[in-house]
């Protein structure tokens, strides 16, 4: 990769309402919750804010969190710049967490690279996010027996409901 298309990938990343975040927006859009985006009254402007629930969903990008993956591995130049940044991200990550833990909010974090399986993310996000999710869609648990809708199993849900 050459050092423009590097730093085209950079700007990528960097910026909100990016590819992995908007996959995990229409997820979970698609299993019928709710949430509010980077909420700026909270550290690290949180990608989605459940805040009846008091909790908090980031969509980390392997490279520029770096992460422990393929994606996050560095690259071969600019080494001298691209380490103590990606170091200084990772800080401000943990301190993020910190902050929210101390102000009883707790935070999913989700990695790009975990979005290769949306099924398990969805999982992740019934489990850790939304409790107790038959509570709040009894017919679709009713139907389908379990919570680990997927965007296509969410939309025959709400079709379902739709005509009930
Ligand atoms: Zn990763």
């Amino acid at each position: 990769m050459s050092r423009i298309e590097r730093s085209q990938q950079m700007a990528l990343v960097r910026s909100k309402n990016t590819k992995p975040e908007m996959l995990v927006r229409r997820l979970v859009h698609g299993m019928g919750y709710r949430y509010r985006l980077h909420q700026a009254d909270l550290p690290g402007r949180p990608d989605l804010v459940f805040r009846s629930q008091r909790k908090v969903v980031f969509i980390h990008g392997c490279f520029w969190h770096g992460h422990k993956c393929k994606l996050g591995r560095m690259p071969k130049s600019r080494l001298e710049y691209w380490k103590p940044k990606i170091k200084g991200n990772k800080e401000r990550d943990a301190r993020t967490l910190r902050r929210l833990r101390s102000m009883r909010w707790r935070a999913l974090v989700l990695w790009e690279c975990q979005l290769k399986d949306l099924d398990a993310v969805s999982r992740l996000i019934s489990d850790k996010i939304c409790g107790q999710p038959e509570l709040r869609r009894p017919r679709c648990y009713a139907q389908h027996g379990h919570c680990r809708l997927t965007s296509t199993l969410a939309q025959r849900c709400q079709t379902w409901q739709s005509k009930s």
